[in-house]
């Protein structure tokens, strides 16, 4: 029987220190195996996940470039459309019955995605062969940042700090390119068969955003280069581009984290572990990315959507449907929370700070459970990431790792004043409002509204004072 080496391609679409990759290859230069890279697309898999369809499209496209990618370095990628997990099985039955397998993946932290890596680890193993991960989504995996007592952290700070130690003991390594493998290589792998048809093509949504790997990897390297020393004084302003976009590609794995810290390193030496420099504070924001991943695996209740703070189970939510479709549609008579779900809406992609506004407003002004608004963002969000996104949520909502306590709750109306002072953000996602100037942006009702606009769904000052009695109502308990 032949030897094949399986590079099994899924949140590491990269050429570009890409450990699976890379190891595949060196591999196979001892052995002789012939190498091949695999990806299989899982929409029904994807849909359970509330996978957005912008993100979907982002994956196709990103896996048809890498497709021309690797056929550079003569490794095919064969890219088949599975539906779902089972059909994972089909694939790797087909290629245990032709081939002796050495299976090659970037470690995975969701629940259903571990369930299909150990299952296909058994199928494997059951054939004679090799099933080898490598744990590389974090610069620091989980597990490898503890307390002295060997937990886990549950507070950012602290474990900021000790991820910052661990970096400058360690340092930052990343992997090279693998090296071009004989034309022979190619020639051969592109007979490999599987049940499956061929991935399907991308519908092209997504296409504002570039796939090509070098592209995004200068991406990468221009913000850390031109932008990043600015990013302390311009991240929070939604107006203002200052912020790197990259979130879409590290989600997928265009781009590693370690590539970022890496290039952060080299661009920023003189400052980039200097409290409050831009850098710092972007590499902070890196950090907080692994923070969640290493509390996810932590803690595996997250990953169905209990909240981290137990006692904010029973939490009774008021759940009102037409409030929460108001929030999903921007109209709630908010206009920086409008404008930021029609940002979402639109684009797919949302600036953080208004992550944290509109978040905080479902929960803490309409009431509406933090799972409800989790779910929408993920069906709407190009870099839709279950970490980062549960990690978000419990943050805005109270019931997560957040050290600040329940009752502050954001202002929607001076955090709008604040974070959007000239309101060029407003005026153009809320061309309703274009023609307003000054105070009366950020709260068009006090002369009796705008008729074009909706009239405010709430008034902050009651629902506030009902959140502050529902979580007291909880905390009282415990
Ligand atoms: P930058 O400011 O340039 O930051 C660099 C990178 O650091 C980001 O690309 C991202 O990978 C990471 N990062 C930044 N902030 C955070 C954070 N607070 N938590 C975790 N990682 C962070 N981020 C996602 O990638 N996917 C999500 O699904 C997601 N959902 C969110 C939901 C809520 C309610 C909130 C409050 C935040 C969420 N975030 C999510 C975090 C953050 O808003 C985005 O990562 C950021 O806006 C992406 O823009 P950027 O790439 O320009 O970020």
């Amino acid at each position: 029987m032949h030897a094949l080496n399986v590079v099994w391609l899924r949140n590491d679409l990269r050429c570009y220190d890409n450990a699976a990759l890379s190891s595949a290859v060196e591999d196979a230069s001892k052995s002789g195996a012939a190498v091949m890279a695999l990806y299989i697309a899982t929409p029904k898999t994807w849909q359970l996940h509330d996978m957005a369809a912008i993100k979907q499209d982002l994956i196709r496209r990103r896996v048809l470039q890498l497709q021309q990618e690797m056929a550079a370095l003569n490794i095919p990628l064969l890219a088949v459309e599975g539906s779902s997990y089972q059909q994972v099985d089909v694939v790797f039955t087909a290629l245990c019955r032709q081939f002796q397998l050495k299976v090659f993946v970037q470690t995975e932290y969701e629940l259903r995605e571990q369930q299909r890596d150990a299952a296909i680890e058994q199928l494997v193993l059951a054939n004679m062969g090799q099933f080898i991960r490598f744990d590389t989504q974090c610069l620091m995996p989980p597990g490898t940042v503890r307390t002295q007592q060997g937990d886990y952290y549950k507070v950012f700070t602290p474990f900021k700090r000790s991820w910052l130690a661990q970096l400058q003991q360690q340092g930052v390594r990343c992997c090279a390119r693998p090296a071009m493998l004989p034309a022979s290589n190619l020639q051969w792998t592109q007979q490999v068969m599987t049940d499956l048809p061929a991935m399907k093509e991308a519908d092209n949504s997504s296409q504002q955003w570039p796939v090509a790997e070098t592209q995004v990897l200068q991406l990468m390297r221009n913000f850390c280069r031109d932008k990043v020393a600015d990013y302390q004084q311009l991240r929070d302003y939604p107006a203002i581009d200052g912020t790197s976009k990259l979130s879409a590609y590290l989600a997928i794995g265009v781009v590693s984290a370690a590539q970022c810290v890496a290039r952060l390193q080299l661009e920023a030496a003189d400052s980039w572990l200097q409290e409050k420099s831009g850098a710092a504070v972007w590499l902070s924001e890196l950090i907080w990315r692994e923070f969640y991943k290493h509390i996810l695996v932590a803690y595996p209740n997250l990953i169905k959507h209990q909240p981290f703070q137990e006692d904010t189970a029973a939490i009774r939510w008021r759940n009102d449907t037409t409030l929460f479709n108001a929030w999903c549609q921007g109209q709630t008579g908010f206009p920086i929370v409008d404008a930021a779900m029609r940002q979402l809406n639109q684009t797919g992609w949302m600036h953080n700070r208004l992550r944290m506004i509109s978040a905080s407003f479902l929960v803490k002004d309409l009431h509406i459970d933090w799972r409800w608004g989790e779910r929408y963002f993920m069906s709407k969000l190009i870099d839709g990431d279950f970490a980062a996104n549960n990690g978000g949520w419990q943050w805005a909502a109270s019931t997560g790792t957040d050290a600040a306590p329940y009752f502050r709750i954001f202002n929607p109306v001076s955090q709008s004043e604040k974070f959007d002072p000239k309101g060029d953000f407003i005026r153009y996602y809320l061309p309703e409002l274009a023609a307003l100037q000054g105070k009366l942006l950020h709260w068009p009702h006090t002369t009796g509204g705008i008729k074009a606009y909706c009239k405010p769904v709430v008034d902050h000052a009651v629902a506030r004072k009902l959140t502050l009695a529902l979580f007291a109502e909880v905390k009282q308990k415990n």
